[in-house]
């Protein structure tokens, strides 16, 4: 690749943490949901409001309704706010409601016309970026994705290690591949890496071991999926934590900086 990816300062702490529901549910569960992380001191919430679901007929996400209860809690608590976006009328409105971080989600990076069609929606636009590995263990497609990205003119990229789906491994919800992450940190050392254990592991046991390991590994912080009681939520119950489990967790940690 001609040019490498800037750095670029990642907000307001490194690492960097964004927590948040795997989906925006409710008014009740989002408030709640932000209220008990920003006490354990969680400043970047994520949230999905258009999910890309494997197989037809589970929860798709709330949609367009969600966008004004985000606006409303990021008032209220002051936190940044990151959703997916996976096409250009989700941009549009995303940019419309003051999101302020996107990214892009692996049923999507897969894909170099949604990529495109995302990455020329935001020509002129100066908004923080992350695009998430493919499902599939294809570091080339990743780096495409991010280029597509990069021609747009975005400055503010980073990249989402997410885990390779399988269909043997037993451990994990999406086999985490190390050396495909570390690979893209040596050819891009400028670029931004987090880690997502939640979609790695699939369940909350695993969270832990998964999350050091990526900081071991001089990531540049994580997004954990957090809800206000994980077990009844509407999609990706089992990998979900309270806010109060997902603290406990992070002052856990062995990081050089993280003081939550
Ligand atoms: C998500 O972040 O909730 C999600 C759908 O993730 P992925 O694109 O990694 O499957
Ligand atoms: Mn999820």
């Amino acid at each position: 690749m001609a040019r490498s990816f800037e750095a670029w300062e990642l907000g307001l702490e490194n690492p960097l943490f964004i927590a948040g529901p795997c989906s925006v549910e409710t008014p009740e569960q989002l408030e709640e949901t932000v209220a008990g992380l920003v006490k354990q001191g969680v400043k970047i919430i994520r949230g999905g409001v258009w999910k890309p679901r494997t197989r037809p007929g589970s929860f798709e996400g709330v949609g367009t309704i969600a966008l004004p209860w985000i606006q409303e809690v990021k008032k209220k608590y002051g936190v940044k706010f990151a959703i997916e976006v996976a096409n250009p009328s989700h941009v549009k409105q995303a940019l419309d409601a003051e999101v302020d971080i996107l990214w892009i989600g692996a049923r999507s990076t897969v894909n170099p016309f949604t990529v495109q069609e995302i990455a020329d929606s935001l020509r002129g636009v100066d908004i923080p970026i992350f695009v998430k590995n493919p499902v599939n263990p294809d570091l080339a497609l990743w780096i495409g994705a991010l280029e597509r990205l990069d021609q747009a003119g975005l400055k503010r990229i980073g990249a989402i290690h997410r885990g390779f789906s399988n269909f043997n491994d037993t451990t994990y919800r999406n086999s985490p591949m190390w050396q495909i992450p570390i690979e893209l940190k040596t050819r891009f050392p400028e670029l931004p890496l987090i880690n997502d254990p939640s979609h790695i592991c699939g369940k909350r046991d695993l969270l832990f071991e998964v999350s050091q390991m990526a900081l071991d590994l001089d990531f540049d912080g994580l997004i954990i999926e957090s809800h206000r009681d994980p077990d009844q939520a509407w999609s990706d119950a089992p990998q979900q934590v309270t806010p109060e489990a997902l603290g406990e967790m992070l002052r856990k940690l062995k990081t050089r900086t993280i003081n939550l």
